[in-house]
């Protein structure tokens, strides 16, 4: 027997699913399998207390089936926080299929996902992530109404990247307000990294307001495009974080507040759209604080986004849409204030009034 031969702590290590170094108390996991299309998906709901779990779909070609795994429990984890930190009444969730979008997808795989979709009757709904996109949910539409993120034409969102873009721009806002006693970002110094869908729009509300942008990206060509469109500097300097701004903003990838980068920041403020900035929440979190350094929780003021989706479920109304996300506005201060009253860091602040949440919801639950 297997018991006989191995350590608890070996044991622990090949625990498949529970014993993940991210399974977080997952309510489900679901591993979806179709010979014929090739679909090899792995679906993750971390938790229903305030709705059913909305998150988007990730194709990517993993190294492996435990990195797909490790990906979606902790995304969906992830989705669960940025929901219940919104204020949306939706649980976290998100889809993770294996392989690479531009080569391996068709559209019969994805319908094929779709129907697994379907098959959890609503307790997942799913929506575009990368690799995934508009027309794939378009396709999944067909088999499952437990799909959001659907073309303007079929009846949906479309595109969420510039409600995302003006999230970010309020809670931006909101952080200059706290840090810097006006929330007026005219004259400020602002480095985005990354111009994608969500840089650009972010680029234009900031230079609309008159602040001094600079931006930075691995594609020149977009660079130089973007510049021209709004007149922002191309960042020309040696070194991204020692760059002598007021505000960084990372809009490209994640965990780029980590070890190397933390100690060259003069930034006083961090406010952007990527998802986990900071490479240990714990620990680079408490750095920024010692440094003074504010930082506006990411899964907080990236929500544009999936408040956009969720419009889509309540009957989308896009003026709606965005006045929620320009509460973001409110509950970035919010969370900067409760922060400093209980001397914790502003990501720990924005986790525990998630959790809260969830666990006033889960009692009432109970009691009814
Ligand atoms: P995107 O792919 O459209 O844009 C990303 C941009 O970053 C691209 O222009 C790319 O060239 C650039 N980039 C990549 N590596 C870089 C590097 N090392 N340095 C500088 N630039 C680099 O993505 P997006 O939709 O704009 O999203 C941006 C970020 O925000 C992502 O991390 C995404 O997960 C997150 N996010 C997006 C949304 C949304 O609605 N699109 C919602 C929530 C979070």
């Amino acid at each position: 027997m297997i018991t006989e031969v191995l350590t608890p702590k070996e044991l622990h290590k090949i625990d498949p699913v529970f014993g993940q170094v991210s399974f977080d108390n997952h309510e489900q996991i679901v591993f979806c399998n179709d010979k014929d299309t090739g679909l090899k998906a792995i679906i993750g709901i971390h938790n229903t207390v305030l709705g059913p779990a909305l998150g988007g779909t990730r194709m990517w070609k993993y190294a492996n089936e435990w990195e797909a795994l490790n990906d979606v429990l902790r995304l969906s984890r992830g989705m669960t926080y940025k929901s219940a930190i919104t204020g949306l009444n939706l649980g976290g969730g998100k889809a993770v299929i294996i392989g690479d979008s531009k080569i391996d997808k068709t559209p019969e795989m994805i319908r094929k996902f779709g129907e697994y979709v379907n098959s959890l009757s609503g307790k997942y709904i799913t929506a575009e992530d990368v690799g995934t996109t508009t027309e794939d949910m378009d396709n999944i539409r067909e088999v499952t109404k437990f799909v959001t993120g659907v073309s303007v034409e079929k009846g949906g969102s479309g595109n969420p990247s510039p409600v995302t873009a003006y999230g970010v721009y309020m809670g931006m806002k909101a952080a200059a307000k706290y840090q810097f006693g006006s929330e007026i970002l005219e004259g400020k110094k602002i480095l985005v990294q990354g111009i994608g869908h969500v840089g650009e729009t972010l680029v234009d509300f900031l230079t609309k307001e008159g602040a001094q942008v600079q931006i930075t990206d691995i594609n020149q060509g977009r660079l130089e495009e973007v510049s021209q469109k709004y007149g922002a500097s191309i960042f020309t300097g040696a070194d991204i974080y020692s760059a002598d701004v007021d505000i960084y903003s990372p809009c490209a990838l994640g965990a780029t507040i980590n070890d190397e980068t933390i100690n060259k920041l003069k930034a006083r403020v961090i406010a952007g759209a990527a998802n986990n900035q900071l490479a240990n929440d714990a620990i680079h979190g408490q750095i920024l604080k010692g440094k003074d350094i504010l930082y506006a929780p990411d899964f907080l003021i990236n929500a544009g986004g999936i408040i956009n989706v969720y419009a889509e479920i309540v009957g989308y109304d896009s003026a709606e849409a965005m006045r929620r996300t320009e509460n973001i506005y409110n509950t970035t201060l919010e969370i900067f204030a409760f922060a400093e009253q209980n001397g914790i860091t502003t990501q720990e602040a924005a986790m525990r009034i998630a959790q809260n949440r969830i666990d006033t919801r889960k009692k009432e639950n109970a009691t009814k």
